[in-house]
């Protein structure tokens, strides 16, 4: 047997085993029957390689964490040092230099009144610590009714209880309900819904006028308001005009509700800044990081917050005001390690305006798909590029969700070596920042022919 026979028969073999153990996230198993699973041998740059030699080419950054590449050498080389030293050590009254210098760059990094870095060790996490810190700061600060929270209409937060109840995704969130908290929702700012030669800016601060009048009657209760800023990304990459974020900040200062910024898909230069905020010039009371915070490589979070809110919770112990909130793997200085390493890419390698020209082109590219019969709209934000495909296009009726036009995609975009993994009947392409040209014309030419063949019938 040669050796690419012998891979062969591996792969096939693995992908049999996953699915006599595995319970995969995010799946109907059932699927699987026809679906081949894909065992990853390794990954370099924008590709990963099976145990066949076959490569895919991962334009969804495997869900949006990876910035740098798959096996970047450089965090390879940062977390081999690492590992020399020290893996793991509890984070309560231990603490090690990866943590430290993490939480002093982020702090820099971030806009001048975040002072403050909790870590916890992925998204959901990071949005339920935004969410108790904010309740559990009114109650330190003797004001125990402002304990609700308002978030948007398809917003998407995370799916642990806390999380998945400041969210809006119906397809997540409705057979939980009964377990959930209860939140109020404002409509969204979603420009998708715009009216025809309707500018961006207007339609958000239109919308806004919902999120004011919720604010005016119910900032008693409140404890925050929580939204993605600039792109609800697993609501199908709906984007929305900064304006909106300004006055947002502008009245729940007025109101004295917390504002919390969840930029865990957002964050570290998706949206063409560093963080999403920048384009509005605003500070939240709670920024939520996660994802691309390690350049992909482990799971971490960070909740950065400020002086303000710190001290509500700092006193004798018996006042029993601590944020006692823990996971065992706090701050794990593997993970801050590929966290440090991922920010010094960004500091020595001008990521942010390479990344101009990379977006630019993508735009240019895919704008062409605009001429589609059932495209309804190309929209993009810096480095996130989405395709709504419709049923209709003057009407922009969408496909029935059960008819799975995006699941068409996904199969066929695999088969032509390009990892795209539709939300919904949206295509979007969310590429580590190494993608180059050509692989950005390889991502377009097969979300192409995806459209053209999930839309012919
Ligand atoms: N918030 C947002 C905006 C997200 O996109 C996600 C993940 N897709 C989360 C929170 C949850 O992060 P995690 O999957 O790491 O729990």
């Amino acid at each position: 047997m040669n050796a690419i026979t012998e891979n062969q028969s591996y792969s096939a073999e693995l992908a049999r085993r996953d699915l006599g153990v595995v319970w995969h996230p995010c799946t109907q198993m059932k699927d699987h029957e026809t679906l081949p699973m894909i065992a990853i041998r390794r990954g370099s740059g924008a590709w990963l390689e099976d145990f066949d030699g076959k490569r895919y080419l991962d334009a969804v950054s495997s869900w949006w964490v990876n910035l740098f590449g798959h096996s970047n050498p450089r965090i390879n080389a940062a977390l081999a040092d690492q590992l020399g030293n020290l893996e793991h050590v509890i984070f309560a009254g231990f603490t090690h230099e990866p943590a430290i210098r993490l939480a002093e760059q982020l702090v820099a990094l971030t806009p001048a009144e975040l002072t403050r870095c909790f870590f916890a060790d992925n998204g959901s996490a990071a949005v339920e610590v935004a969410i108790k810190m904010s309740f559990h700061y009114w109650q330190n600060r003797g004001m125990p009714k402002k304990a609700r929270f308002l978030t948007l209409q398809n917003s998407y937060h995370g799916e642990t209880l806390g999380a998945l109840a400041v969210g809006n995704v119906e397809l997540y969130k409705t057979l939980y309900k009964p377990l959930l908290m209860d939140v109020l929702t404002a409509p969204s700012p979603d420009c998708y819904y715009r009216e025809a030669g309707e500018s961006w800016e207007s339609y958000s601060l239109r919308q806004f006028a919902h999120m004011e009048r919720l604010l005016a009657h119910h900032a008693w209760e409140l404890a925050a308001v929580i939204v993605e800023p600039l792109v609800q990304c697993a609501g199908g990459m709906r984007m929305y005009h900064p304006v909106y974020l300004s006055r947002l900040r502008d009245a729940c200062t007025r109101y004295g509700v917390h504002l919390i910024a969840d930029e865990i898909a957002v964050g570290f230069g998706r949206t063409g800044t560093m963080f999403a905020c920048e384009q509005a010039g605003i500070t939240p009371d709670f920024l939520c990081l996660s994802k691309g915070l390690t350049g992909g490589y482990l799971p971490l979070s960070a909740v950065l917050t400020t002086e303000n809110i710190y001290g509500a919770f700092y006193d004798e112990y018996t006042k029993l005001t601590a944020f006692l909130h823990s996971h065992s793997y706090t701050g794990n200085p593997l993970a801050c390690t590929a966290a440090l390493a991922t920010l010094d890419i960004f500091a020595t390698d001008h990521v942010i305006e390479r990344n101009r020209t990379k977006a630019a082109y993508l735009g240019r590219r895919a704008r062409e798909l605009e001429n589609h019969a059932h495209v309804a709209e190309v929209r993009q934000c810096g480095m996130i590029l989405a395709v709504e495909f419709v049923k209709n296009k003057a009407r922009r009726e969408p496909y029935p969700w059960a008819e799975r036009r995006g699941q068409r995609i996904y199969r066929n975009s695999l088969q032509k070596g390009v990892l795209l993994r539709p939300v919904g009947n949206v295509v979007y392409f969310m590429p580590p920042y190494v993608v180059d040209e050509a692989e950005m014309d390889l991502m377009v030419q097969v979300a192409a022919d995806g459209i053209e063949l999930a839309t012919c019938d």
